[in-house]
């Protein structure tokens, strides 16, 4: 722990990539876990862009239930600890793989939703686009031109959104250390941005609550909850920092 702390502290430009672990605490489950979403919705029947456009009734079901998850979820502890590091001026940027919102809750200003973001949605005929607040999520909604509406998350086969993409690589490639939270990192283009923060001569940091993908670059693991492991890493900053202070 002191380790990392240190490497934080020495950092020139540290940022971070989440996945769906960050959120588990806030009662939304990830994808690949036991309890995982991929365990009771089949990937291929419900993760395809395809799949919503077969069967968009079908698939709605899933995007309800994310729906109304995401509606009563709050941000946890881990969240925080993000946006404290950011106020402290130690992390430069976060992207999320995740839609649900919770880090910009939770106060951290330079988010980039690498999958997008299931807070507006869009006609898939007109291309109006709707804020979740402005119509119901319950069941398949749909435009005033009877459009069917889709959220604005990437779904597998869709590209990642161009200006996501661009900003996260800017990202990666000026950063000497990411913090790897939450993720599987079996989904790409997401898992390439700590390998090239790697390539560049940079450092990782795992933290999850098992190994992962890229668990064999990183140079520290800390293994466990996020929500107690950030908050206990931003401690040992803080304190480190009042000692170099003195
Ligand atoms: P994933 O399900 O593949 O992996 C989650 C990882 O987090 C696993 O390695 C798991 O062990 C770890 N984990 C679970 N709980 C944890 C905790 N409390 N502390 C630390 N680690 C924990 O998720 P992924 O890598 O993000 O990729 C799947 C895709 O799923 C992403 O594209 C994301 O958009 C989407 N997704 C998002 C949400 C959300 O927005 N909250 C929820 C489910 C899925």
């Amino acid at each position: 722990m002191k380790g990392v702390a240190e490497e934080i502290i020495k950092s020139k430009f540290c940022i971070a990539l989440t996945g769906a672990g960050i959120s588990t605490e806030s009662g939304i489950p990830d994808f690949r876990s036991k309890n995982g979403l991929w365990n009771r919705y089949d990937i291929n029947e419900y993760g395809y862009l395809q799949s919503f456009l077969k069967n968009p009734e079908k698939v709605w079901k899933m995007l309800a239930e994310m729906a109304e998850l995401f509606e009563k979820a709050k941000p946890n502890p881990a969240h925080y600890a993000l946006a404290e590091l950011e106020k402290l001026g130690l992390l430069k940027a976060v992207i999320t793989q995740n839609v649900d919102g919770l880090h910009q809750e939770a106060g951290n200003k330079k988010v980039i939703e690498f999958h997008g973001s299931f807070n507006t949605l869009t006609c898939l005929n007109c291309g109006k686009k709707y804020s979740k607040e402005e119509i119901s999520l319950k069941n398949l909604p749909r435009c005033t031109c009877n459009g069917i509406l889709k959220p604005d998350i990437v779904f597998f086969g869709e590209p990642i959104p161009t200006k996501a993409l661009n900003e996260a690589l800017e990202l990666a490639n000026k950063s000497d250390l990411i913090l790897v939270i939450g993720t599987s990192c079996a989904v790409y283009p997401a898992a390439e941005l700590p390998i090239i923060v790697k390539r560049n001569g940079g450092k990782i940091i795992e933290i999850n609550r098992e190994e992962s993908e890229l668990s064999y670059l990183a140079d520290y693991k800390l293994l466990g909850k996020a929500g107690e492991i950030l908050p206990k890493l931003v401690e040992e900053v803080k304190k480190l920092m009042k000692i170099k202070e003195r």
